[in-house]
């Protein structure tokens, strides 16, 4: 129980919900305690002390001095020892223990209690000259260390030079006299630097420990450590005072460290390791290779099977695996640590199915316990980490598309397919990618881009199509002239090989191994976990068979974005796609579109296949025309041939089509006006698809979405076109076939006219990403090399392409579902912007009651999982 004015606590009196006051370190000594296992006595002076403590000027208020001298006293009638009594002396550890962990960050002093009589009368119990003296250096050490501030390297100079003369290769060859001479020679060492003898009194010793510990809570990697983890400084950092026990105090003594599963995999079996007659920190230091402990069960078969039933009996009460510390004194097992365990993304998976399926926990709990970004690291290929920890990265980007790649690089798509195609490896380097690119980046192992940001063409694409991709990596220089690119004083040339780490933006010089994804049966079982909590559906954006089968196999309930200009760039298809665009005439435009649209369909068939069923809704045109053209001089001449027209034309035409602000421009369902017969030809091809997916017995309601409408004109204009061309061709061949006529709302008039488009409209996606374009007036390409600004002067928090932003974007979000919803009760609500495989913004878009959201087939379960949490915390709510 926390009491009010009370700073320091016995481990009797306090457990495992108390974390906020004892630190996760005492609290679950203390619960340890309660549980009744062997956990050595002691008591936390609480993390208020701490505060107490930097307000009084980086000293210990007298009060909380007082107080822990009377625990002092409670604990040695508990120990039956006595702080510097020299024939029954209390030693302590005194160690740092904030309220989440923080493994490394602050100070510990071990051995704290010991002065010359008190090592006499110990050598005299123990016979042991070497564990006494060996305790007794390391404490004038670590004392020096952590209360004066001193530096170590006098101690460990003086310590290196005794060895060194007397031809020792280790600490282990220093006897109980050697390990007495150095005592005295660190003692000397102190008094030289302080001026005063090292403490004798144990009182003083422990006080101006704690003291430290509490001062270590604001060193530099503290302070660098919180920053990284957001943890508040506020909330400082508990001490533990606890009775020493050492493992190093003879043969049959030892130390360890022992997980309750295995954190790599997540077995479910003992797994860590000990060293036999050493310290904790011999362990951490290598300089003897520890033993499995399975090892333990023949070397002392008592202690292990009391340690594994302690294991167990943590597990059980905790429900989670446990990272344990344990020490062996003469023949008996002290507990010194328990926590919950960290692990790898698989091993995060696997225990919270089992611990589920062993009815530990229950199907909400296993649910609970996986981020949804771990389910990131399950579905990419990654490097290999012992290879990784020989590379250094030689500049960084945006983690635009998470995975690694590595390869070698080439600047354009076309010599990258030429040499995949010749069996290489490829990294696709470009200042910025356009659609043009995409055959090139899907031949590519990894895309490099200079320029863009988050939702940037290669982003985006790349994204999609599970390709790892670093963009914005804004300290790249391209020579285009000498195919190299440089970072600094490093020349990377065409064909030289560079690895990619899209999940951190990282960028490597040469080639680093790849382990693949592992989709085992486990990951495969959690997510039906999944699939049976979440309410909201997850949907893909896949606009070609290999995306829509990955999305089907990774369990999206459908495709909730064909984009469909993408199966315009398709070799055959894109000289008939120009000839449209390029033509001059409505006749010359059809005659081109007729030649697309028996591809087109069959695209849309093959979809339909794939998805067997499940709904496929299909957006028509939507970027600028620009997009589709060739910029090279000489492919530019080799259209104007094939086209029969001079090359002059088409250089004219290319020309009357650049716009100063093509995302503001003629794209979208303004291009459908422009050009009816654009929208005329994918209907046939979609209605098409569909009579024929139906021919082969596939249930189907074909999906038409109308991208970026902003006025209820625009949207009925091309409802009317589609309409009258699928009941046309329903009635020609005597179908009756549902189909739905629904629109993107991703300009911001759109939110504000929802009601009036609901009336004629089937269904809303909402595009999240143009919609935060032009609701922040940000261009989604650009935006990126400022917005780093914003962060580090804390004008934004996060990426608004990638996080929602619920205050501006969220809003008007809400304000069209509210306005939609009134119109129309039957309006179906998705979302297929990049945030719909965020896991924050998906949890947004579930409050706000969408029934979908649609996201790149590899985001598709993390999507899910977000989903699931946000409906159990929904619940838990009610
Ligand atoms: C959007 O704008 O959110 C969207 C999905 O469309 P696109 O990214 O293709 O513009
Ligand atoms: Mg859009």
């Amino acid at each position: 129980m926390i009491i009010v004015d009370k700073y320091v606590y016995l481990f009797k009196d306090g457990n495992k919900d108390m974390a906020s006051v004892l630190g996760g370190k005492g609290a679950n000594l203390a619960e340890m305690m309660s549980l009744g296992l062997p956990v050595p006595n002691g008591f936390t002076v609480s993390t208020l002390a701490c505060q107490k403590y930097y307000e009084n000027n980086k000293t210990l208020p007298q009060d909380i001095i007082e107080e822990i001298y009377k625990t002092i006293e409670n604990l040695e009638k508990e120990t039956k020892k006595q702080f510097g009594n020299k024939n029954n002396p209390l030693l302590v550890s005194v160690r740092s223990g904030a309220r989440v962990s923080m493994p490394g960050m602050m100070d510990t002093i071990l051995n704290l209690g010991l002065n010359d009589d008190i090592a006499k009368s110990l050598l005299v119990k123990t016979k042991n000259k070497r564990f006494v003296y060996d305790s007794y250096r390391r404490l004038i050490l670590m004392y020096a260390d952590v209360v004066k501030g001193y530096e170590r390297n006098m101690f460990e100079r003086f310590l290196d030079d005794y060895k060194q003369k007397l031809n020792y290769q280790s600490d282990l060859d220093l006897d109980g006299d050697d390990m007495e001479f150095i005592t005295k020679h660190f003692k000397e060492i102190y008094k030289s630097m302080a001026g005063d003898d090292f403490p004798s009194d144990p009182r003083e010793q422990l006080i101006n420990a704690i003291g430290a510990v509490f001062k270590s809570w604001n060193n530099e990697r503290a302070i660098y450590y919180r920053k990284l983890n957001n943890i508040p400084s506020e909330w400082g950092t508990a001490v533990n005072v606890q009775e020493m026990v050492y493992g190093n105090i003879g043969t049959n003594s030892g130390t360890g460290v022992a997980f309750t599963r295995n954190p790599a995999t997540g077995e479910n079996k003992l797994f860590g390791e000990y060293l036999m007659n050493a310290q904790g920190e011999d362990v951490v230091a290598g300089i003897r290779t520890p033993e499995n402990i399975d090892k333990l069960k023949t070397d002392m078969p008592l202690i292990y099977e009391e340690f594994s039933d302690i294991a167990k009996k943590l597990e059980s009460h905790y429900k989670d695996m446990q990272d344990m510390e344990f020490t062996i004194e003469n023949g008996k097992l002290y507990m010194l640590q328990t926590r919950s365990g960290k692990r790898t993304s698989k091993a995060c998976v696997k225990i919270a199915l089992d611990l589920y399926k062993e009815k530990m926990i229950t199907k909400e709990d296993a649910i609970m316990r996986v981020e949804p970004e771990r389910l990131e690291d399950l579905l990419h290929k990654s490097f290999r980490i012992e290879d990784l920890k020989e590379h250094t990265p030689i500049t960084k980007g945006l983690a635009a598309s998470p995975g690694a790649a590595t390869g070698a690089i080439y600047f354009d798509a076309i010599s990258a397919i030429k040499h995949h195609k010749d069996g290489e490896k490829v990294i696709l380097v470009r200042l910025e990618t356009s659609p043009e690119d995409i055959e090139g980046m899907h031949h590519a192992e990894g895309v490099l881009t200079v320029r863009g940001g988050m939702t940037s063409h290669a982003a985006v694409v790349a994204r999609g199509m599970g390709v790892c991709c670093v963009s914005g990596c804004s300290d790249i220089i391209i020579d285009e002239e000498s195919k190299c690119l440089k970072i600094g004083n490093i020349t990377v040339r065409e064909g030289e090989q560079l690895s990619l780490d899209g999940t951190t933006g990282n960028v490597y010089l040469g080639s680093i191994t790849l382990e693949p994804p592992v989709i085992s049966g486990d990951f495969k079982e959690f997510m039906q976990l999944v699939s049976s909590v979440k309410t909201m559906g997850v949907r893909a954006n896949a606009d070609n068979a290999h995306d829509a089968k990955m999305a089907y196999d990774f369990g999206a309930e459908g495709i909730g974005l064909c984009r469909t200009e993408h199966m315009f760039f398709e070799k055959e298809r894109i000289f008939h796609f120009r000839q449209m665009i390029l033509a001059d005439t409505l006749e010359e435009r059809e005659k081109a579109l007729n030649y697309i649209l028996p591809y087109q369909e069959n695209d849309f068939l093959s979809l339909y296949k794939i998805m067997a069923g499940k709904p496929v809704v299909v957006r028509y045109l939507d970027p600028p025309l620009h997009e589709f053209l060739p910029k090279e001089e000489s492919e530019i001449t080799s259209l104007a041939k094939s086209l029969n027209k001079s090359t002059e034309d088409i250089i004219e035409k290319i020309a009357s089509l650049k716009e100063f602000n093509p995302m503001m421009g003629h794209r979208g369902c303004r291009l459908l006006i422009t050009y009816p017969e654009i929208c005329v030809m994918q209907t046939k091809a979609l209605i098409g698809a569909a009579i024929k997916a139906i021919g082969e017995g596939i249930k189907v309601t074909p999906e038409i979405m109308i991208p970026l409408v902003g006025s209820i004109n625009e949207f009925t204009y091309l409802k009317d076109i589609v309409t009258k061309t699928a009941d046309a061709m329903l009635k020609e061949a005597n179908l009756k076939i549902k189909y739905l006529v629904g629109t993107m709302i991703e300009v911001p008039r759109a939110t504000l006219i929802a009601d009036e488009i609901a009336k004629h409209a089937d269904f809303f996606s909402f595009g999240t990403n143009d919609l935060t374009q032009m609701t922040f007036g940000f261009s989604r390409d650009d935006a990126g090399k400022f917005l780093k600004d914003y962060y580090a002067k804390g004008i934004l928090s996060s990426d608004p392409f990638k996080i929602i932003d619920e205050v501006g974007v969220g809003s008007l979000v809400k304000l069209a579902i509210d306005k939609g919803t009134s119109m129309n009760p039957f309006l179906s609500l998705g979302v297929c912007g990049e945030h719909g495989g965020d896991p924050k913004s998906v949890t947004f878009f579930n409050e706000i009651g969408l029934d979908y959201v649609s996201c790149s087939p590899y985001r598709v379960p993390i999507a899910a999982l977000a989903a699931a949490r946000s409906a159990i915390k929904s619940c838990d709510r009610k």
